[in-house]
């Protein structure tokens, strides 16, 4: 594979660190995972170049300070169990895979699912449990997480994963009307039934498509 590393170190200095990201976890973690690994073949030149980029299915992998600030948002910690819902080409689950103890993903794409599967097997990350699924309904069977980072763009938050939050847990999502128009939303769980919320900016990502999100084709769920 090409060694990519000097645009690596520099991709982490100015469009991360450079842009306001603190978090020492998060700076390390990117250093270390080759981005490149996760775009389409052809792509690896451009792997750190500052935006998205396609991965097949319709879907894209998100740009770099995105998938640093919703890690830092979400303060993902070691020995933290962390959930994704929307894993697409799997780098943001293998970013999170240097920090947290556990990292549980959820993609709907099976294609996607199955490239993400190889890049971790190559890579030596086993800390990282993938799925195909609905990740709207979160995964009651591994719930409680400490944080939880959904790549796609929803209505509003769904009730199934504010509900698989520990107390202290730490929701990062983006919410919105729809069209690749929405917020990042934060929101902490305060207590058994309350949440404290922070808008973080206006982003714009693919829709999240499922029973607590938009149905295909773009609307809401009745
Ligand atoms: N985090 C990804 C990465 O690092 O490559 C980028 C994710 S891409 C912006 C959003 C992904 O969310 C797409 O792959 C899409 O198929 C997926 N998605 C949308 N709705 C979903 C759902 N309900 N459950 C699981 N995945 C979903």
């Amino acid at each position: 594979m090409l060694d990519l590393s000097r645009f690596r170190n520099r991709m982490v200095e100015t469009q991360l660190a450079g842009r306001g990201i603190r978090d020492r976890n998060v700076l390390d973690a990117m250093r270390e995972v080759p981005r490149e690994a996760f775009v389409e073949p052809g792509f690896e030149e451009f792997a750190y170049e500052d935006g998205p980029l396609p991965i097949g299915a319709g879907q894209t992998i998100s740009q770099p300070y995105i998938v640093a600030l919703m890690i830092e948002a979400a303060e993902v910690k070691p020995g933290n169990r962390v959930l994704e819902v929307g894993a697409g080409s799997g780098y943001a689950a293998a970013v999170m895979s240097r920090i947290a103890k556990t990292v549980y993903a959820i993609e709907r794409h099976p294609s996607l699912v199955e490239s993400a599967q190889h890049r971790f097997g190559r890579l030596g990350y086993g800390n990282i449990d993938l799925r195909v699924g609905d990740g709207t309904r979160g995964l009651p069977e591994a719930a409680p997480f400490d944080a939880i980072l959904v790549a796609a763009g929803g209505p509003d938050v769904p009730r199934a994963l504010r509900e698989q939050l520990t107390i202290g847990g730490r929701i990062v999502i983006p919410v919105g009307p729809g069209g690749g128009h929405q917020r990042l939303l934060k929101a902490t769980r305060t207590t058994e039934t309350d949440y404290e919320e922070e808008d973080l900016g206006a982003v714009s990502f693919v829709p999240l498509i499922g029973e607590q999100g938009w149905a295909e084709g773009g609307r809401r769920r009745a």
